[in-house]
């Protein structure tokens, strides 16, 4: 699918490019000397439509197809690093596949990501990624995210990466005691906040972060 050119890139996805973009990420407050190290290496560009290469490693989200996005690097490093900031993060679920990259980033720095798409087309072209890439600890499934992936959990991680309502009681349930969920919550795309619930001995704790911008979580296949 691609040969080491096309994954170094050149011009505009080169690594100057790529080093712009972390420096950027830190200026923005990302501290994880992991998570920047990952975001410089992992190849922006080949998760986006070939006429938005040049613009992959920009401050912004991208189109992907079917109406959906990649999200800003801020917010791929952001979440990521709120998983990290828990001790044994290992296993991780992600539902919202979508073009592969924050799976991608997140395969990098634990042992396995599971992740669930509910649009097939993107799924596939997801998955043409991280086999082309060698990205072998990406386990995808095509389904409803709000029923999590139950037989392969419980998770130290779930990253839910489109905006529902109200957090899936499913994905609540299949997070391990001590493991730390992150998920934009809200209704519209003006009204939506990132949360992260920590799973303790009794119970769930709360906490309400940045408003952020995502597409919305919807329920069914593609
Ligand atoms: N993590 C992705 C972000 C893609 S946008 C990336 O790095 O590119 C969010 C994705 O969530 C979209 O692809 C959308 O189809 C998917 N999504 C929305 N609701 C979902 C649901 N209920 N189950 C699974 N995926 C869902």
């Amino acid at each position: 699918m691609w040969n080491h050119a096309d994954i170094a890139g050149i011009g505009m996805t080169s690594q100057r490019t790529r080093d712009r973009m972390v420096a950027r990420l830190r200026e923005q407050g990302i501290e994880h000397p992991a998570v920047l190290d990952t975001m410089r290496s992992v190849p922006r560009h080949l998760f986006v439509d070939e006429a938005m290469a040049s613009r992959a490693y920009e401050d912004a989200s991208l189109p992907i197809g079917e109406g959906q996005t990649i999200s800003q690097p801020i917010i791929v490093a952001k979440m990521t690093e709120i998983l990290l900031s828990s001790p044994n993060m290992r296993h991780v679920l992600e539902v919202g596949t979508g073009s592969g990259y924050q799976a991608a980033v997140l395969s990098r720095l634990v042992s396995t990501v599971h992740s669930v798409e509910r649009i097939r087309s993107l799924l596939f072209k997801a998955r043409e990624r991280f086999r082309a890439l060698g990205y072998n600890n990406i386990l995808t499934r095509h389904s409803d995210g709000a029923w999590g992936w139950a037989g392969r959990g419980p998770y130290d991680g779930i990253i839910v990466t489109a905006a529902p309502p109200s957090i899936p009681d499913a994905l609540l349930d299949q997070l391990s005691i001590g493991g730390l969920l992150v998920c934009p919550v809200g209704k519209q795309s003006g009204d939506q906040t990132l949360t992260v619930v920590h799973r303790t001995q009794h119970g769930f704790q709360t906490e309400y972060l940045d408003a952020v911008r995502f597409v919305p979580f919807l329920t069914g296949k593609l």
